[in-house]
């Protein structure tokens, strides 16, 4: 996670500050935190110009550090923009679709094993690329495919697919393809009662290599096809696989360690103003001596 990714959260509803509590664990050495967070700042100054660096490049001197717990129990240090915000107050990048985690969420980079995808609701159609690919080779791409299916479903023509970046219910992002032509307002196709049948056979087959009959129950992915045939294989699919949702984590309570940039205490300013006061009473003095002085002088030379 990059040190100068910050961004709010939309939420002003949510108490700030609530997750306050002592997080296992120390904070690294201060330089080696500075170091870092350097290194992040400079590379943001390649990528963009002077003119947007007030914009997009932090500076060092208005972070203040805290130590983050996440609901897995990993700690990791984190930055908001000066000692009144909270790690809660800013969203953190999902590194993988480049797009912000929802607010209270952030990437665990440990590897916790293997996890299995939830399926969501696709909520919002956000935007697409379209993709250029040339004809299909004659010979199935798949090895475990066998030529008649692959005779189906290949393309002899140059041919173009749209891929969507979606927002499931979850609030995480996902690729979605969807034919060139397709519109999120048309809703998804569904194919014909002989398509399914043919689909359900397909894959009937492919679940039971022992000629064993039934479906059998072993996965996420199988519960959701076997959904998808009882609603006669909607495309573009209504649901998308998460895989955010096996690295995002909750934050589950976060510490103050204290400014990036340490402050230096500047001298008071009551002090100040009464060193002020002095040095202006001796210039006086000294001012009226020198009139004095030249007075002396004056009457001397009139003498
Ligand atoms: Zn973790
Ligand atoms: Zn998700």
């Amino acid at each position: 996670m990059s040190a100068a990714e910050t961004a709010p959260v939309d939420d002003q509803t949510r108490e700030s500050g609530k997750l306050l509590k002592r997080v296992p664990g120390r904070a690294r050495p201060q330089k080696e935190a500075l170091r870092e967070f350097e290194k992040a700042v400079a590379e943001l100054r390649q990528r963009y110009q002077p003119v947007f660096w007030p914009l997009f490049v932090p500076e060092p001197k208005d972070m203040f550090r805290w130590r983050v717990q996440l609901e897995c129990g990993c700690t990791y240090e984190v930055y908001t923009h000066g000692e009144d915000k909270y790690p809660d107050d800013r969203r953190y990048l999902d590194p993988i679709a480049r797009c912000r985690l929802p607010g209270g969420e952030y990437w665990c980079p440990t590897d916790h094993g293997p996890a299995q995808k939830p399926y969501r609701d696709i909520v919002e159609w956000v935007d697409r690329k379209i993709t250029e690919f040339p004809a299909d080779p004659e010979e199935s791409e798949y090895d475990w495919m066998d030529a008649e299916t692959w005779a189906k479903i290949r393309k002899p023509g140059p041919h173009s697919s749209a891929f969507w970046r979606v927002k499931l219910a979850c609030g995480h992002y996902e690729q979605v393809c969807s034919d060139v032509d397709w519109k999120p307002e048309d809703g998804p196709k569904l194919v014909s009662e002989e398509r399914i049948a043919e689909i359900r056979r397909e894959f009937e087959e492919i679940w039971n290599p022992e000629g064993r009959t039934g479906w059998p129950h072993e996965s996420p992915e199988r519960d959701h096809i076997r959904k998808m045939i009882e609603l006669r294989w909607p495309r573009p699919d209504p649901k998308r696989d998460c895989f955010t949702c096996t690295r995002a984590r909750r934050i589950t309570g976060y510490q103050r360690i204290g400014w990036l940039v340490p402050k230096t205490n500047p001298a008071p300013a009551s002090s100040a103003n009464l060193d002020r006061k002095k040095v202006e009473a001796r210039l006086a003095a000294a001012e009226a001596e020198v009139r004095k002085l030249r007075k002396q002088l004056d009457d001397g030379k009139d003498a």
